[in-house]
């Protein structure tokens, strides 16, 4: 490379500035900037914020729209919402009101939302 040729720094454009870089060799020994794109994080328990299972990680909201309804949540009460261990304790308290064995203000705050939702049949 001459002096002439001699790379010059530009401002990147206002869009390109918070995405993540990385540098990759191309022809001629030669770098070049490439966009990469970043993962989406796991999905985590609205209670304990323990990793939830079956639901799809790193990729974008577009992309999951495009699966299969089984590929997108497992099949549960509150399934990717919460985990399974949160659920069993959400739907013991709910069996617990429904019969009457348990005042519904008796119930854990921060289960009384998930209590009231339960669909019992
Ligand atoms: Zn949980």
């Amino acid at each position: 490379m001459s002096k002439k040729e001699k790379k010059v720094l530009k401002m990147p454009n206002r869009s390109e500035r918070s995405k993540k870089t990385k540098f990759r060799r191309v022809a001629g020994s030669k770098s070049k900037r490439i966009f990469v794109k970043e993962k989406t994080s796991k999905h985590k328990c609205a209670l304990c914020k323990g990793l939830l299972h079956g639901v799809p990680h790193g990729k974008t909201s577009a992309e999951v729209g495009k699966l299969s309804k089984t590929k997108r949540r497992p099949t549960a009460v509150f399934a990717g919402i919460l985990c399974s261990k949160c659920r069993h304790l959400v739907v013991g308290e709910a069996a617990q009101v429904e019969a009457k064995a348990k005042k519904f203000d008796d119930v854990e705050l921060r289960l009384q939302y998930y209590v009231k939702n339960v669909k019992v049949n």
